[in-house]
């Protein structure tokens, strides 16, 4: 740290992201990615916006919203988009927190949250989950708080019905609640229609994990035509060419070949339920994934033995120091051949 480092970030803890190897070949069960590559239109789109980009990008973003709409049935004025969701979580706390609206959000979820908050210099609560990792929804009910949820929950692969999220919704009528689905699409069910019913609801989502585009960056919001103008004031007046040229098309690209994204969500699915079923023979607890990931721990090894085994096998998981969950790791659930390949090496791990 600098001397010049302003001292509003002296209590600053930077987020870690999950590592990105360069030394060797690993099979990467650590981010989250998808084992696929981006759609060929997107890959076909992107490679012919290049040839322009000596322009800036739309800053309005027309076409993208176009065709996300076209796919997603809500209105123009209702979605923006952003430099990965992580940029449009920071949008949400620069908007809506403060020291009259809190943060507030779960104990065991996506780490950036906090970071975020601490970065805006937000107040926040932090609320446990339930023993077994789930969402006590009274603890949400009739807050003075601007809610985060991850749904499905990282790194818990947990999801709760949208009745449920409405339950907070109805109860918090002058907070916006935030939900983030950016693991929506590999089996929860998604709140973007309703964002026509409750004024306060601000859904976010990601081109990062089911559209295979994580090194693009695309994320986006929908909700109220309200919210999303307040965004768009920020997001003006930060850097209106968040979504560069590319990433705009290949979004584009990405979208009307929606049907390829989706089949390739349903052979994760599959690999995950095929991978949760190995890892319970090999005496595993997982938890409930609706997610591209599984959340697991072995009754005789800890996290941390698991991890550093696995990786001195070639295969990076993740797992968290943090107390309530080291025990566990996240596994992304990827290619079947990559998910056999880690059943091998848990196999010789743990000595069966
Ligand atoms: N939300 C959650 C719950 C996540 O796990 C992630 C991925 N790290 C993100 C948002 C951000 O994804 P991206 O910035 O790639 O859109």
């Amino acid at each position: 740290m600098s001397r010049f480092l302003s001292s509003k970030y002296d209590e600053l803890v930077p987020y870690v992201p999950g590592e990105q190897p360069k030394d060797r070949r690993f099979i990467k069960l650590n981010t989250n990615e998808s084992p696929f590559p981006p759609s060929p239109l997107a890959v076909k789109y992107a490679a012919e916006a290049a040839r322009s980009c000596q322009l800036y990008s739309d800053p309005e973003l027309s076409s993208l919203t176009d065709a996300f709409c076209a796919v997603y049935g809500v209105s123009p004025s209702s979605a923006v988009f952003s430099n990965g969701s992580d940029d449009m979580l920071n949008y949400a706390f620069m908007c809506f927190c403060d020291g009259d609206h809190p943060a507030a959000f779960a104990d065991i979820t996506y780490g950036l949250y906090s970071v975020l908050a601490d970065l805006n210099r937000v107040p926040y609560t932090v609320i446990p989950l339930r023993d077994d990792f789930t969402i006590d929804v009274g603890d949400y009910c009739g807050t003075d708080h601007t809610i985060f949820i991850a749904n499905p929950n990282a790194p818990t692969g947990i999801a709760l019905p949208v009745i449920e999220i409405e339950r907070i919704l109805a109860t918090n009528p002058n907070n916006v609640v935030v939900v983030d689905e950016a693991y929506v699409d590999f089996g929860a069910s998604s709140m973007l229609k309703l964002t026509e019913k409750y004024d306060n609801l601000l859904v976010v989502g990601t081109f990062s994990k089911s559209r295979s585009l994580a090194g693009a960056r695309l994320g986006y919001a929908c909700a109220s035509e309200a919210i999303i103008a307040d965004i768009n004031a920020i997001r003006y007046s930060l850097n209106p060419y968040n979504v560069n040229s590319m990433t705009l098309a290949a979004g584009i690209g990405s979208l009307e070949d929606d049907e390829y994204n989706r089949a390739n969500c349903s052979v994760i699915i599959e690999n995950r339920e095929y991978a949760a079923e190995e890892l319970k023979k090999l005496g595993f607890t997982l938890t409930d994934s609706k997610a591209n990931f599984l959340f697991a721990r072995h009754p005789d090894f800890s996290g941390e033995q698991i991890y550093s085994r696995l990786r001195e096998k070639g295969i990076l998981v993740r797992h968290f120091g943090s107390e309530r969950i080291k025990d566990y790791n996240r596994i992304t659930v990827g290619t079947r051949g990559e998910m056999q390949e880690l059943i091998k090496c848990l196999k010789e791990i743990i000595g069966q």
